[in-house]
């Protein structure tokens, strides 16, 4: 979608005026790039009726850039069909009932982890998370699995096979046990059929639940909005979790299905890790569509991540020339800590798509970890003591070559430079390289 927009859009950036022609022949593409994303034909056509109603209303043939307002317009108007605003979760209850609905696959279990790691990690709340699937036991132990990685109870009864008691029971262990929201996990079946939908409505009228959220599988396109409006009659959901978007995932599932059930997209899952999860900002998403990057998103999550203590220190260090190895290897923990070297990669902009192909290894840090890990602390704070013959034992204590060694001691150099260039004021001009 990215590639056709940018595309289609690439037209009126580069020109200093436009014509009607360029609107209607740039909407044209617009539409096209919609299309072939899964947006249904009516919604993109709507959308681009509205764009060029607006353009025309603004003047954005004689506005003094025309080809920025256009993209801003295309932007806005994609914003405000995902939903305008970021829609909250209801968590009033006590305890907050959450219920997982959606097909299997599509991400149910997974999401459930990552909301109770988010709840209780930045909301400071005691989930207990519900094991409901009940024709799977892989499924609960998949769920205990997951549960015992974040450190959240999980409640199952393997025997009991009626997933309402299950759920209630539940509900009044947590209400017992101080648990101040419940994220009941439900099984699903690979389509839509009765058993599941009748099974899911009992679950739903038997706890009340404040938030139902449906989960689906955002690489399923255009099924998502039909599998989305099937439970949304059932269910009357209240709002949607759209997993997989990871690198440069197809957004046409988010736009679609807001506009066919309007209920709000309140999650997105990008990676299969716990921390993989992220509040769904409409106009973020609107960007990544448009091919901007989700810088804000890398952004805010590298100001999670990073300890500011810790780069204070490695500053002073940078600032003394102190910076060693060991420091190193912490910047690459952190770097680790922020997900996937996938998911990083596809938030900066032009690199999603450039990188699209190109299979970004997760333990591409591996090697560099070993070969730092075989250095002496001596060799690690200073590196210039590492001499040819200390080179020969530290590849053959980390099982590479010197070939490597020598490599990693090159990107080392540069990187130490970099790092001084960026404290010396090029941080700024490097920020502002990326934001273009
Ligand atoms: P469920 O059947 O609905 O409970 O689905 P699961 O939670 O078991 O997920 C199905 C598969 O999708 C698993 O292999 C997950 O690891 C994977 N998965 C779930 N969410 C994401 C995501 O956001 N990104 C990626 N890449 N994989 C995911
Ligand atoms: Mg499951």
């Amino acid at each position: 979608l990215s590639d056709k927009l940018d595309k289609a859009l690439h037209v009126l950036k580069g020109h200093g005026s436009i014509t009607e022609v360029n609107v209607a022949e740039t909407l044209k593409e617009v539409r096209r790039a919609l299309l072939d994303a899964d947006v249904n034909f009516k919604i993109a056509k709507e959308f681009t009726t509205k764009v060029k109603e607006k353009a025309l209303g603004q003047n954005v043939l004689t506005a003094l850039q025309p080809g920025q307002l256009m993209v801003k317009l295309v932007k806005d108007e994609l914003t405000e069909l995902m939903g305008g605003d970021a829609a909250g979760i209801n968590l009033q209850g006590t305890p907050s009932i959450i219920l997982m609905s959606g097909l299997q696959g599509s991400g149910k279990t997974t999401f459930s982890g990552k909301l109770a790691n988010f709840l209780k990690t930045k909301k400071s709340k005691k989930p207990l998370l519900v094991a409901c699937d009940v024709y799977r036991p892989a499924a609960i132990n998949q769920l205990h699995v997951v549960g015992d990685q974040i450190g959240v109870e999980v409640y199952s009864e393997p025997e009991n096979k009626n997933p309402v008691s299950i759920a209630q029971n539940a509900i009044a262990h947590a209400k017992s046990n101080g648990h101040n929201v419940v994220i009941i996990d439900t099984a699903g079946r690979l389509a839509v059929d009765e058993a599941m939908m009748a099974e899911i409505e009992n679950v739903h009228k038997a706890i009340q639940p404040q938030e139902t959220l449906f989960v689906v599988d955002s690489m399923t396109g255009q099924d998502a909005v039909n599998t989305a409006k099937a439970f949304n009659d059932r269910l009357n959901f209240d709002g949607v979790v759209l997993t997989k978007l990871d690198g440069d995932t197809r957004g046409g599932a988010a736009i679609s299905i807001k506009s066919v059930v309007n209920k709000p997209i309140k999650f997105i899952g990008t990676g299969e890790k716990m921390d993989a999860i992220d509040v769904f900002y409409p106009s973020r998403m609107a960007e990544r569509i448009l091919g901007m990057g989700d810088v804000v998103s890398l952004v805010e999550r590298a100001q999670e991540q990073f300890d500011e203590e810790e780069a204070r220190k490695i500053q002073k260090k940078i600032a003394k020339n102190q910076f060693g190895f060991d420091d190193f290897l912490k910047q690459i923990q952190q770097v680790k800590k922020m997900g996937s070297m996938k998911d990083l990669v596809g938030m900066i902009p032009g690199a999603g798509k450039a990188l699209k192909d190109v299979d970004i290894d997760d333990d591409a840090f591996k090697g560099i970890e070993a070969i730092i890990h075989s250095m002496t602390p001596i060799e690690r704070s200073v590196p210039a003591t590492i001499d040819a013959s200390r080179k020969k034992r530290i590849a053959k204590g980390s099982g590479t070559s010197v070939q490597q060694v020598n490599q990693l001691m090159k990107q080392f150099d540069q990187m130490s430079k970099m790092m001084k260039m960026m404290q010396g004021g090029g941080g700024r001009k490097m920020m502002q390289m990326m934001g273009k």
